[in-house]
């Protein structure tokens, strides 16, 4: 009986320990997960960045009529018809 309630102790004990590890662990995945969502949402913003530079390369000029942007060996607008002379060209930044 006695060593019944002992094994009950030490069960209850050993529960006791591993809820104390359980929260320690979650204390020290919070953080991680912080990160890891700021992690995610830089690289998001990358990805955008990027897709923005591709575009800035793909298409380095923009109209002088609507700004659209549009390639540079273009020589008509394609969205508004103007004439893209050297001199109604600006070069986007
Ligand atoms: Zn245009």
């Amino acid at each position: 009986m006695y060593e019944t309630m002992e094994s009950d102790s030490e069960t209850l004990c050993h529960v006791k320990d591993l809820i104390r590890n359980v929260r320690s662990e979650v204390r020290e995945i919070a953080p991680i997960k912080a990160s890891m969502d700021k992690t995610r949402k830089d690289l998001s913003k990358i990805t955008t960045q990027l897709i923005t530079l591709e575009e800035k390369v793909l298409f380095p000029l923009k109209c002088h009529s609507c700004n659209h942007p549009i390639r540079a060996d273009f020589k008509l607008c394609p969205y508004c018809g103007n004439s893209l002379e050297l001199a109604e060209i600006t070069i986007s930044k």
